[in-house]
């Protein structure tokens, strides 16, 4: 038996009919850019995780970047990120003109520590863009009262949490504003690029409104100067089904999560730590090894298929070579790199499956290789 890492066809099947009939009506509409099912995903999404506003765009890199912008943020300005993170959230910093500041995450949950955010700041500081990253939410309550206190602004990435909960509440509206994915490997995936930013904040919510389409709120009209990146409605469309599941399929992750938490104890690995304060909702399960690659390859052996949520740190990559950060500059991001690999996760993984990535799991851990980490 081959467990995929994830098996996107598997999510498109199960809900094919209402996928069909979703995107032929789009079709069917003669109305493709923007419209009624644009501005119904946007009520929809808002209402689920309880904002004022949601405003879908092209993807979640633009999410953020559009977001940095209404916010006004631009040239000489610093913007706090996490030193372990998915490189768009630095990228989105950087294509503002800002300069991304990264602080070190938590060892055990690995999201921004916020004990260590203060000590980052300076006169040029205007933002705090915490990542909830694999699904579990940062520490919002620390973050948000450091924000207060200094006057910045807090802008989320919310690309891998979907449906996560920080203290009982669906992130969303915590911060100032969530920059969110629906890339289709995302909890709520469309079916190609898409993305939407969520505010209780009326004035960031149009600005963003205004500069998703060209700077423009009236056709030929352009107020300042926007890009073109909007949410498809055929992407729209889709993302109105998937949002009905959205829980559902959460709550399958947090089973086969719950499952290897318990199976995998006493394997050498590093597993995950969710606080209790949190839901998360299993974007990626991650865990960490010293032998990481070693294990990779014994569980690609056996026709498991693994990710590394990421092999290279941001600031190591060539792409930030002139903020001039070296090898052990963030030695905790630098070992989560070295060491994470991330389980076959999703909502049709079976149970059966992940008693296959266990037992495979549990086969390294006695074998010579993985022998010594028990
Ligand atoms: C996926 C992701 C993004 C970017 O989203 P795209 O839709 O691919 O542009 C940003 N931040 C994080 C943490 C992500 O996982």
């Amino acid at each position: 038996m081959n467990v995929p890492f994830l098996d996107l066809r598997a999510a498109y099947l199960e809900l094919k009919g209402e996928l069909d009939e979703a995107v032929l009506r789009v079709l069917d509409s003669g109305w493709y850019i923007l419209g009624r099912e644009v501005e119904a995903f946007e009520e929809e999404y808002a209402a689920y995780v309880g904002a004022g506003h949601c405003v879908g765009v092209a993807n979640g890199l633009d999410a953020l970047i559009l977001a940095l912008r209404a916010m006004g943020i631009g040239p000489g300005q610093e913007v706090i990120v996490p030193s372990n993170t998915y490189i768009a959230t630095w990228l989105a910093v950087s294509y503002v003109g800002a300069t991304p500041v990264p602080v070190e995450p938590d060892e055990k949950t690995y999201t921004l520590d916020p004990s260590r955010i203060e000590a980052a700041l300076t006169e040029r500081t205007r933002a705090i863009l915490p990542v909830h990253l694999y699904g579990l939410p940062a520490d919002m309550d620390p973050i948000l009262e450091i924000a207060r206190k200094h006057r910045l602004w807090v802008l989320e990435d919310g690309a891998q949490s979907q449906g996560a909960r920080y203290k009982g509440e669906r992130i969303g509206h915590h911060g100032d504003a969530v920059a969110w994915s629906f890339y289709p490997g995302k909890n709520l995936g469309a079916l190609g690029d898409a993305g939407a930013v969520t505010t209780d904040n009326p004035e960031l919510a149009e600005r963003i409104r205004v500069l998703r389409n060209y700077g423009s709120r009236v056709k030929y009209v352009n107020e300042v100067q926007g890009v073109n990146s909007r949410l498809d409605p055929i992407h729209a469309a889709a993302l109105r089904v998937k949002l009905k599941y959205l829980d559902l399929w959460n709550a399958r992750r947090q089973q086969i999560a719950g499952y290897y938490l318990e199976a995998l104890e006493g394997t050498g690995l590093t597993l995950p730590y969710p606080p209790e304060w949190a839901e998360h909702v299993w974007h990626i399960f991650a865990v960490l090894h010293p032998e990481r690659d070693l294990l990779q390859q014994h569980l690609q052996q056996q026709g498991i298929g693994t990710l590394i949520h990421y092999p290279i740190p941001p600031h190591l990559q060539a792409a930030y070579r002139e903020l001039g950060y070296g090898e052990g500059a963030f030695p905790i991001s630098e070992r989560i790199h070295r060491q994470e690999l991330s389980l076959p996760m999703g909502p049709h993984l079976t149970q059966e499956q992940a008693e296959r990535v266990v037992e495979a799991v549990r086969n390294f851990a006695l074998s010579a290789r993985g022998a010594g980490f028990r």
